[in-house]
């Protein structure tokens, strides 16, 4: 794709959200390249809900057809179950459906596979491994950062605008006075992996199943290929506070937390080997994502809790976005266009920031009445068409795509 604007990038972070931003300004003729700290594109082993609204993205870049050589197309999702005898409380037939309602599947995908996809269509000198970013100074004419490498140097590079796609724990965040503080949730994830052979069968359907329980639930789907099953556990978080990705759980606690449940779940859970365990966090909306040449994407601008399995999809979403915004500015103009690119944006995802707030107290209802009220609205809910919203969206025109 030729380089047809004069605009110089620099993107912090090379995780989805930061490598969708340079492939699809790069599709707009902008040069950008990404800035990223480790020193080889890594993702921990986890699955992802790929929706209709990032499958759409993907195709515009021309990597949609890529996604049934890894990815498991779901056949129903929101299969929701009851945690003591296996009752299927409803199910969402996805598939076809879905494709005829928002133009696309809705995949689930190993997080590796996803990033490979993504890092494998950008030219090589566009991503700059063992780039940390320490430092960030802008005037009029463009931004100055600083970044230190592993071996103990440091480097500096101009740019005419900055995007911090540096995650939870953005380093460009706070350099914007646009940090939040953490709020805690209460509660935790454990997320673990068990390969298909070990897995009950009914885990292996291409079904995103979810067993709902007292003060906890469950959900599982299989990703690459079929060859394994992911699984995340919701519940109550006890001590535990640490927010990373990568912190080492235990799968006999992963296990107590679900004595006398079915024994599928059971199974599920004693055939885990190892599982990451992280206390859930999340941010208010940011008053703003901009100042000057500098801008927020990902979860940097908007980390949520994944109740809505969005996080990934509103990255690049935002990523599709910015380089609409930018693909007609010129160094001058930046500022402008990353403005726009905000006013576009924030609003939609700071909404799914604040929907994905609280979902575990309708999730988590003891048994009782309240419970048997839910059920009985879970019977006769219809999932995908009130995704509308969610899922028909199109960031570049801003419009909802639902048909029918
Ligand atoms: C294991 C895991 C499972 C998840 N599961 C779900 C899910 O099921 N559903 C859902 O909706 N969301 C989920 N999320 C959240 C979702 O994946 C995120 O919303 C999405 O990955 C955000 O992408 P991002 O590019 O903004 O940030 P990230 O993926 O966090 O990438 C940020 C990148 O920036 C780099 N970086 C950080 N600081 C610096 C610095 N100073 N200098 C240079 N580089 C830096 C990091 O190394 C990283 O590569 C999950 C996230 C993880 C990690």
């Amino acid at each position: 794709m030729p380089t047809v604007s004069s605009l110089r990038i620099a993107i912090v972070g090379g995780g989805l959200g930061g490598l969708a931003a340079a492939l699809f300004l790069r599709q707009a003729g902008v040069h950008a390249t990404v800035y990223e700290q480790a020193s080889a594109l890594r993702e921990v082993g986890a699955g992802l809900v790929v929706p209709p609204n990032m499958v759409r993205p993907l195709a515009r870049l021309g990597l949609a057809g890529k996604l049934p050589e890894f990815a498991v197309r779901l056949e129903a999702a929101w299969e929701f179950r009851r945690w003591q005898d296996a009752r299927v409380l409803s199910v969402q037939p996805m598939g076809d459906e879905c494709e005829r309602l928002y133009g696309a599947a809705c995949y689930v995908a190993h997080r590796a596979d996803l990033l490979a996809l993504l890092q494998q269509a950008l030219p090589e000198d566009q991503l700059r491994l063992d780039h940390r970013c320490v430092g960030l100074r802008q005037d009029a004419g463009g931004v100055e950062l600083t970044f230190a490498h592993r071996g103990g140097g440091r480097t500096k590079v101009t740019a005419d605008a900055v995007v911090g796609a540096d995650g939870i724990h953005s380093a460009v965040g706070p350099t914007l006075q646009a940090n939040a503080e953490p709020r805690f949730a209460e509660l935790c994830a454990f997320r673990f992996l068990v390969n298909a052979e070990s897995a009950p069968a009914a885990a292996l359907r291409p079904v995103q199943t979810l067993w709902l329980g007292p003060g906890r639930h469950l959900v599982h789907y299989p990703i690459s290929g079929g060859r394994l099953v992911n699984g995340v556990a919701i519940v109550p978080a006890g001590e535990w506070r640490t927010e990373s990705w990568t912190a080492e759980g235990s799968v006999d606690d992963l296990v107590a937390e679900f004595g006398g449940w079915h024994e599928d779940v059971q199974r599920l859970l004693a055939a885990a080997t190892e599982t990451k365990r992280w206390a859930l966090y999340d941010r208010d909306p940011l008053e703003r994502w901009t100042h000057g040449r500098v801008t927020l994407l990902g979860d940097a601008a908007h980390a949520m809790l994944p109740f809505f399995a969005q996080g990934a999809a509103q990255a690049i979403e935002d990523a599709e976005a910015l380089a609409a915004c930018l693909c007609s500015a010129d160094a001058a103009a930046a500022p402008a266009a990353l403005q726009r690119y905000e006013a576009m944006r924030r609003p939609r995802a700071s909404e799914v920031q604040l929907m994905s707030r609280g979902r575990e107290i309708r999730n988590h209802l003891p048994d009782g009445a309240l419970q048997r009220q839910r059920d009985l609205e879970l019977a006769h809910g219809e999932p995908l068409r009130q995704s509308a919203w969610l899922y028909g969206h199109d960031p570049e025109q801003g419009a909802t795509h639902a048909s029918g």
